[in-house]
C-alpha cells in the first residue's frame, strides 16, 4: 500500500476536533477537489509502500489510541481493510475519513467520518459530476457504521444543497452533521464562520472548527526531509496558545 504521509497530530475536525491522533495518509484521489488542500496525495504512486507491519510500528510511540486513516481516498484501496482490522486489533480507535463514494464489504471502523462533495468541490474541468455524490453508497455508509457527516461549505447557496442531500437520505442523525467553512486562509475562514455558525443554530447541525487552518498546520505532517517533524499544540485559552516544534536540530515554541 502507497502511504503519502504518516504523521502525529491534532484530529482537526468534526466531534473529535482536537484530539491527539496518529494519521495514515494514503496516496490516490479520483475527485480532484478544486479546494483540495491535499492535492499531493491524488497521485496513487505519491508516497512509499509500507507493509501493514510497518505501519504499524509507526503508530507506537505517540501518547493516543486514537488513528485516522484518510486520504487521498482511502476506501479506492483493496488492501484497507486488513490494515483497518490490524490498527482496530492492537487497540486504536480508528477512523476513516472519506468522500463516500465506495463502500467496501466488511470493512472495520470506529467512526465513519464521510466528506459529501458538494457542486462547490468541482474541478473546472469535471466531465463526470455525477461520480462525486453517490447516495447509493452514503445510505450504505450510514446504516452500517457509526458516523458523522462533515459538509464544507463555501457560500449561502450551499445550504440548500446540502438540505436537498440530506433530504434523500434515510434516518439521519441531526447530531451527526456537521457543517464547517471552506477557507485556507484564516480571515476567509473567519468571514464564513459567521453565517455559518447561524446557520447552525437555527438548523441543530453542528458547527466543526478546522484547526488545521486555524493553527496553520504544516502541509506535510511528517516528510522525512522536513525541518519540523512534529508540532504540538499545547493550549488555547481565550486568545492565547503555545506551539511547538521539533526539528532535528532545535525545539522552538511560539506564543500567539
Ligand atoms: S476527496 Fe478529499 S482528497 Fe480527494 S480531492 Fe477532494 S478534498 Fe482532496
Amino acid at each position: 500500500m502507497i502511504v503519502n504521509e504518516l504523521f502525529y497530530s491534532l484530529q482537526g475536525e468534526g466531534s473529535l476536533a482536537g484530539v491527539p491522533s496518529v494519521f495514515i495518509r494514503l496516496a490516490g484521489c479520483p475527485l480532484r477537489c478544486c479546494w483540495c488542500d491535499t492535492k499531493y496525495a491524488w497521485d496513487e504512486t505519491a508516497g512509499r509502500e509500507m507493509s501493514c507491519e510497518q505501519v504499524l510500528e509507526a503508530l507506537d510511540g505517540h501518547p493516543t489510541r486514537h488513528v485516522v486513516l484518510t486520504g487521498g481516498e482511502p476506501m479506492v484501496h483493496e488492501g484497507v481493510s486488513g490494515l483497518a482490522a490490524a490498527i482496530r486489533e492492537k487497540g486504536y480507535h480508528l477512523t476513516i475519513e472519506t468522500a463516500g463514494i465506495c463502500f467496501i464489504e466488511g470493512l472495520e471502523a470506529d467512526l465513519m467520518s464521510i466528506s459529501p462533495k458538494l457542486s462547490n468541490s468541482l474541478p473546472e474541468n469535471a466531465d463526470r459530476p455525477a461520480e462525486r455524490l453517490n447516495l447509493g453508497v452514503l445510505r450504505q455508509l450510514i446504516a452500517a457504521y457509526d458516523y458523522q457527516i462533515k459538509f464544507v461549505v463555501d457560500e449561502p447557496d450551499d445550504l440548500n444543497e446540502i438540505a436537498d442531500i440530506l433530504e434523500k437520505l434515510d434516518e439521519l442523525d441531526l447530531y451527526s452533521i456537521y457543517l464547517m467553512p471552506q477557507a485556507t486562509q484564516m480571515d476567509a475562514y473567519m468571514e464564513k464562520s459567521h453565517w455559518l455558525a447561524e446557520y447552525c443554530k437555527q438548523t441543530g447541525f453542528s458547527f466543526s472548527p478546522r484547526l488545521q487552518v486555524m493553527l496553520n498546520f504544516p502541509k506535510k505532517g511528517v516528510d522525512e526531509e522536513a525541518e519540523i517533524d512534529r508540532l504540538y499544540f499545547l493550549g488555547v485559552g481565550c486568545d492565547k496558545g503555545i506551539v511547538f516544534g521539533r526539528s532535528r536540530r532545535k525545539i522552538s515554541f511560539q506564543i500567539f
